[in-house]
């Protein structure tokens, strides 16, 4: 399959070539012949599959036709606007009337699309893609929104500002995307995202892009969609099965750190994220790096958005090497010289494990993804492992040995071995399989809920990642 099957636009896919883009992804292959008939979609895929060009492309497309079929002489609202400038008159105040939107749960995420857009759409010279965006300047956002972009890529929580001080209008919208909609719902989003889609055209396009389209998520896409196509891609890529996972267990934090900085010297790193629980954290990490002498750079919400972006441009040109992040500030970062994740804390939700090390292994490169987890962390790793359905192996470099080995029921499980007795212990390594649902656990657990949080089941509860 190539892109010229998928009947795109001779610009679109002269930008493709340039982007080095030589076939479209799975998800792409499903997506954009439906979107290019003007269907709706609800899609579920893993991170890194390519899920922005499956709804910019057929997006930019349709954009492009526009463009072509356009009367000659036949003046846009911008050059109506523009007109009306030259000929003296004070610019009466026109909200931006986009064509396509597209929400995402967080600032970095936007940046992203509007990036991947002018990329996309490089040599289409008419169509303008935004971000609009918490923490940006008000006259800089006014000034974004007085072009009057075609695309508008934002956080629900901006937008709705701009919406109801009447500076955006949606009654020209034809299409609208809901990227990362999960993430979005999880943050709290789901009135604003109501509010937004209620304010929108029913004529409209829907695609709606999820890691899960279960429970609520799922629901919301139903009613939000009409006779949508539902592209599930196949959970292989769900085991990210191009990214190693190991774990390490650690005595204290002072083995921790020094592990930190012996695995942050492997000769295979390009470049890292290194995850922590608090903010906090990550400042004191990423100043601690930074001390020995690694190029280190914090990420996390209580930055100015500024700070943020030049962090992440920093990332992206290779000037950082080592991101300290926290979950919510890296979600959704795209950098293919992340070659290591490194979870210093473990997540919260088993969820966001997976989300975590999909910063790494990115468009099917190889990742390695590390977690330092402490004896008492046992059962969290098991609740990661339940819950992605794949073992993480255990792993022990010499001269960094820890210390306690005999008390956690895992330690016995040497990188390679299994310990005799665990139900697990039966397949040949390399070989070994998850147990099945329903299948006997030793453990006992009364089995993982999607989005609850971690906590031992067995009664003895622990605050866990504060430390
Ligand atoms: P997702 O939104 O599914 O996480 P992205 O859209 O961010 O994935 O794409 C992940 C990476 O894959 C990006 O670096 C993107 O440039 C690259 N990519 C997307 N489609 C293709 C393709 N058809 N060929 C090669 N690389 C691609
Ligand atoms: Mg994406």
């Amino acid at each position: 399959m190539t892109f010229e099957a998928l009947g795109l636009h001779s610009s679109i896919l002269k930008a493709l070539t340039e982007a080095g883009y030589t076939k479209p992804t799975p998800v792409q292959e499903q997506a954009v012949p439906a979107a290019l008939q003007g269907r709706d979609l609800m899609v579920s895929s893993q991170t890194g599959s390519g899920k922005t060009a499956a709804f910019m492309l057929p997006a930019l497309h349709k954009f492009a036709e526009a463009e072509l079929e356009a009367q000659p002489g036949a003046k846009t609202s911008n050059q109506e606007r523009q007109s009306a400038r030259s000929r003296g008159e004070r610019p009466r105040f026109q909200p931006a009337q986009p064509k396509m939107l597209v929400l995402t749960p967080t600032r970095e995420l936007a940046l992203q699309v509007t990036n991947a857009t002018d990329k996309y759409g490089s040599n289409l010279r008419r169509v303008r893609a935004v971000s609009i965006l918490g923490g940006m300047p008000y006259p800089k956002q006014m000034q974004l929104l007085s072009k009057n972009p075609e695309i508008l890529v934002a956080t629900p929580g901006r937008l709705i500002d701009h919406m109801e001080s009447g500076k955006i209008n949606f009654s020209q919208l034809e299409i609208l995307v809901l990227d990362e909609a999960d993430r979005m719902l999880d943050m709290g989003f789901i009135e604003d995202i109501e509010k937004i889609v209620e304010a929108t055209p029913e004529t409209r396009q829907t695609m709606l892009f999820s890691a899960t389209l279960d429970g609520v998520v799922g629901n919301m896409a139903k009613r939000i969609t009409r006779d949508p196509l539902v592209i599930q891609i196949a959970s292989a890529g769900n085991k990210h099965e191009n990214i190693q996972q190991r774990v390490h267990f650690v005595d204290d934090l002072s083995h921790k750190n020094r592990l930190l900085d012996h695995l942050l010297r492997d000769a295979t790193l390009d470049q890292a994220v290194v995850f922590t629980a608090t903010k906090r954290d990550a400042d004191t990490i990423a100043d601690r790096l930074n001390i020995a002498g690694f190029a280190a750079a914090a990420l996390h919400g209580d930055m100015h958005q500024g700070a943020r972006n030049r962090t992440l441009d920093a990332l992206r040109r290779g000037q950082v090497r080592v991101l300290v992040a926290t979950d919510v500030a890296a979600r959704g970062i795209d950098v293919p010289g992340i070659t290591h994740v490194v979870n210093y804390d473990l997540p919260k939700f088993p969820e966001d494990y997976v989300h975590r090390i999909g910063r790494t292994g990115r468009a099917g490169r190889n990742g390695l993804a590390i977690s330092l987890v402490n004896h008492a962390e046992n059962i969290n790793i098991k609740r990661i492992e339940r819950f992605t359905k794949q073992l993480i192996p255990v792993d022990i470099i010499e001269g960094f040995e820890p210390k306690k080995t005999a008390s956690a029921p895992r330690s016995a499980r040497k990188p390679g071995g299994w310990k005799p007795g665990d139900n697990r212990s039966n397949s040949k390594p390399g070989q070994r399989t998850f147990s099945k649902p329903g299948a006997p656990r030793k453990e006992g657990s009364g089995g993982f809920n999607k989005g609850s949080r971690f906590g031992d089941s067995g009664g003895n509860r622990r605050s866990f990642g504060d430390h």
